[in-house]
């Protein structure tokens, strides 16, 4: 300001010898330096520079001896230019305050997320649009066992070598290198890794884009949980329903053997009563080794230990075989098999005639009125299409999806109505995905199901 102030008086003795020149270099630097000032340390800065600026114009004033009319147009000049400046520089210094506050109320809440972010008992990753990491928690150092330094490149430097269901992942196999190049999130998928202690872990990871406006990947986010202990805890449980199951096969197939002989033994004396309880006993018995043989099913499929013996059959005929074993087990339900294409498949008979029976006795269990279930089997688009629709209870849109999960039934335990255990579609699932078909529903609630699944024709 001192300085522009020298400037102003070597300027005009120097170049113009003129006090008018003088004036109007003085308004024009001053209004600049007013704003500079006011715009670098606000209101104080303004005012001081505006108070600096008057008392030079009062300077002029005394200094070059100005007297009468002169005087005082210099004075009422010096007064306006006064009060504009003071404006200027209250306007100028608020903007620049008013700007500081909210800059520094971003990096306030900026702390504050990253401080919530840094104490999250899961693992976060930020990283930009070419994978190098912003920002790393410290539940990620935790499991990963070593320091996250920005700069890092996700993929590359961290997380950069484990496995997904099996297989060894690609450097864009990892869930935040497929957000950021695909745009899309990944949820919840389950890898394999040894972090840097050496230790195997379980991660379950998921990210998610974060784009700019006009849509653009400009960065991604990875949630990371460490799920190491939860599957040891499932792979335990698994392990003690697959060895209970199978200790619970043998005596199960003894008793049913004792059930068979005692009933032709008690045959002989046409005792309806003991007939009846032999009969109940029997098809109590018969639904124990259906829950056990489901239980060792679902623990060998999770496992990876289901195998598959495949032949040549004519699906047709073997709809038929089973139509004519379950309609004698209903009196309520007319079977129908409506369209019988002749179709030949290469598949494992047994597992097909399990996923087939497990859709027909859905049907009739989920279908508490007398009613029809028909059975169709077409060919289309080179597969095999067998549906089995009733005229039941129906499944909601939400629940479609899920029933084929493991151990999902539609009603809550308290209001359960229907008896089973939610492992039927979770098994034929399985059986027909590993056979590369597929198994799918169609329902309304209240009004019916259909359940089709495909399998690759073999003609
Ligand atoms: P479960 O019948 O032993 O409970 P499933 O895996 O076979 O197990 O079926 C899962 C759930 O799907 C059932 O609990 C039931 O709620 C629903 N569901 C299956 N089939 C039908 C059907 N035909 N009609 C209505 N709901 C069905």
């Amino acid at each position: 300001m001192i300085g522009a102030v020298v400037l102003s008086e070597a300027i005009s003795y120097l170049a113009f010898h003129d006090p008018n020149a003088v004036g109007l270099i003085a308004i024009f630097l001053f209004i600049a330096l007013i704003i500079y000032f006011a715009f670098r340390t606000g209101l104080r800065g303004g005012f001081i520079a505006v108070a600096i600026t008057i008392f030079y114009y009062l300077y002029i004033i005394d200094s070059r001896d100005y007297t009468g009319a002169q005087f005082i147009t210099s004075i009422q000049t010096t007064a306006v230019l006064g009060v504009l400046y003071v404006l200027l520089a209250w306007i100028i210094g608020w903007l620049k305050q008013t700007i500081d506050l909210l800059i520094e109320q971003e990096a306030n809440e900026k702390r504050k997320l990253q401080a919530i972010v840094q104490q999250l008992p899961v693992g976060v990753i930020v990283a930009d649009n070419n994978g190098t990491i912003i920002h790393g928690n410290q539940q990620l150092e935790k499991i990963l066992g070593r320091k996250i330094r920005e700069g890092l490149v996700a993929g590359r430097d961290i997380i950069a070598k484990g496995t997904h269901n099996g297989k060894e992942v690609g450097p864009s196999g990892w869930p935040l290198a497929h957000t950021l190049t695909t745009g899309k999130p990944v949820i919840d998928k389950e890898f394999k890794i040894q972090n840097d202690k050496g230790k195997d872990v379980v991660l379950q990871i998921s990210a998610s884009p974060i784009k700019s406006r006009s849509g653009k990947v400009i960065a991604a986010a990875a949630i990371i949980n460490d799920i190491t202990q939860q599957k040891e805890l499932e792979t335990r449980k698994d392990d003690f329903v697959n060895m209970a199951s199978h200790e619970l096969k043998t005596p199960i197939t003894s008793m049913k053997l004792y059930i068979d002989s005692l009933s032709i033994s008690l045959g002989k004396y046409n005792d309806e009563r003991a007939t009846k309880i032999m009969h109940n006993l029997k098809g109590q018995t018969d639904k124990l080794q259906k829950l056990v043989n489901d239980l060792l099913d679902v623990s060998r499929l999770q496992t990876g230990k289901l195998g598959f013996e495949k032949e040549d059959f004519r699906l047709d005929t073997l709809i038929s075989e089973i139509i004519e074993v379950l309609q004698d087990s209903t009196k309520k339900h007319t079977i129908v098999y409506a369209k019988k294409a002749a179709v030949k498949v290469y598949a494992d008979k047994f597992r097909i005639y399990q996923v087939i029976t497990n859709l027909v006795t859905n049907a009739i269990k989920y279908s508490p009125q007398e009613s029809s279930i028909t059975i169709n089997l077409v060919r289309k688009q080179g597969k095999a299409v067998v549906s089995v629709t009733d005229s039941g209870i129906g499944i909601a849109k939400d629940q479609q999806k899920r029933i084929f999960e493991r151990l999902y039934q539609v009603a809550d335990m308290k209001e359960k109505t229907y008896p089973g255990f939610g492992m039927g579609l979770f098994i034929s699932k399985e059986i027909i995905r590993r056979h590369k078909g597929t198994i799918w529903v169609e329902s309304e609630k209240g009004k019916g199901s259909t359940f089709y699944f495909s399998l690759p024709l073999n003609t």
